[in-house]
């Protein structure tokens, strides 16, 4: 699917047409993940974070949360949630934070992979290549690390870089995937001044990338943030966001998102896509439903304790921010049940990452040359 025919889709207007697309999807997935939907149990270990992302809730610059970090045994007790509720993977993520040592992390993992069963996957931002590499060492299984926009000027106003840092997100993908972890990535949909050319590009890259897992959510916007207010403000050194009117501009809609969780399954038809807790708390739990009929393959629940889940206020709303892990559980089951899918079974490996690990063909394992602005649907 070359770049205009994604654009093409991502103005598509006409609902019959659409239902193509999502039948297109639906097929897609069956035939190369199958009718199983992964469950991921997410731990948000901790909101400090010393970045200043103009639109997320946990920046730096934000002074009305309240921060928290978990300790090592509440996290290895949300672990042991996780293996009760017939979970294969624990996705443990958080804002950058010193605190989280490379050391404190690796001793975390090594617990965790000898105690449980569970594949790990991290989210815990740009990290360096040596932490990075301890932590695969000490038997972290995934990264999820989105590169938010392909659009590098829009990017660099919503997403200012460490003074003196000499890695990003897209360098660090490619040291991910080096050092053996199954890498995921992904977009927000609908950031402001982003145009529907922005994310038929990032589509294209996903597929250029090779992603063993991508995720999309629709982007939220945070009253107290920056890009949320769309307003100049002298809060942090860098908090001034002038988004200019992008004339083309995608909207933060439910069925944009299931466009973009279509296309990709389309162009990463071996990949794991999330319905995404975003688009569930803009759509609710039907939205979430409906991305799993349009190509999305796994979901995360969410496992942090109820007292901290609530201050990981990313964006305001995020689903069942008093529910028990067991009362969402159940809930999700039901769910999935009811639109004739079945639950995983084991850790769910991306079968992207299985098929670059066992081919023979060189040009399997590394990523497409960005030359290569084609990709194929199957
Ligand atoms: N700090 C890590 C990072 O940035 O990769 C992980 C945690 S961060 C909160 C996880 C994701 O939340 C980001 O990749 C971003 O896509 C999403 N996010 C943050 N603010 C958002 C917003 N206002 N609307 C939608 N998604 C948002
Ligand atoms: Fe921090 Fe991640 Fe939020 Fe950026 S998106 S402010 S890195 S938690």
């Amino acid at each position: 699917m070359i770049h205009d025919e994604i654009l093409a889709w991502l103005c598509e207007t006409d609902p019959a047409r659409l239902v193509e697309l999502w039948r297109n999807a639906d097929e897609t997935r069956r035939r190369h993940v199958g009718d199983e939907v992964h469950l991921r149990g997410l731990v948000e270990i901790s909101n400090h974070c010393t970045r200043f992302c103009g639109y997320c809730g946990l920046r730096a610059g934000n002074r009305r949360i309240e921060r928290y970090r978990m300790s090592k045994d509440e996290i290895f007790a949300a672990a042991c949630r996780a293996v009760d509720l017939g979970y294969g993977t624990i996705v443990l993520q958080s804002g950058e934070d010193p605190d989280i040592t490379v050391a404190w992390m690796d001793r975390l993992i090594r617990r965790v992979k000898a105690e449980t069963p569970l594949a790990v996957t991290l989210s815990l931002g740009e990290r360096t290549p040596d932490e990075l590499a301890a932590w695969r060492a000490a038997g972290a299984d995934r990264y999820l690390l989105k590169f938010e926009t392909s659009n590098p000027r829009l990017y660099a106003q919503i997403h200012p870089p460490r003074a003196g840092q000499s890695h990003d997100r897209m360098s660090l993908l490619t040291v991910l995937r080096d050092l053996g972890y199954e890498v995921g990535s992904g977009a927000m949909v609908g950031i402001p001044g982003q145009t529907h050319d922005d994310l038929a590009r990032d589509i294209g890259l996903f597929r250029l990338l090779d992603l063993d897992m991508v995720g999309v959510g629709p982007y939220v916007p945070h009253p107290d943030t920056p890009l949320g207010r769309n307003v100049a403000t002298t809060e942090t050194p860098d908090a001034d966001i002038h988004i200019p009117d992008a004339g083309d501009q995608v909207p933060h809609s439910e069925l944009m998102t299931c466009k973009v969780v279509a296309l990709t399954r389309l162009v990463c038809p071996w990949a794991n896509i999330p319905a995404t807790t975003a688009l569930a708390t803009t759509a609710g739990e039907s939205g979430r439903l409906r991305a799993l009929a349009r190509g999305a393959n796994v979901v995360m629940p969410n496992l942090t304790p109820p007292a901290y889940r609530r201050l990981y206020a990313i964006y305001p709303g995020k689903d069942c921010p008093d529910e028990t892990a067991e009362a969402c559980a159940d809930g999700l089951a039901r769910q999935i049940a009811s639109i004739g899918r079945r639950l995983g079974l084991g850790r769910g490996d991306s079968r992207n990452y299985n098929r670059r690990l066992h081919a023979c063909d060189p040009s399997a394992i590394r990523p497409c040359s960005p030359d290569d602005t084609r990709a194929t649907m199957d």
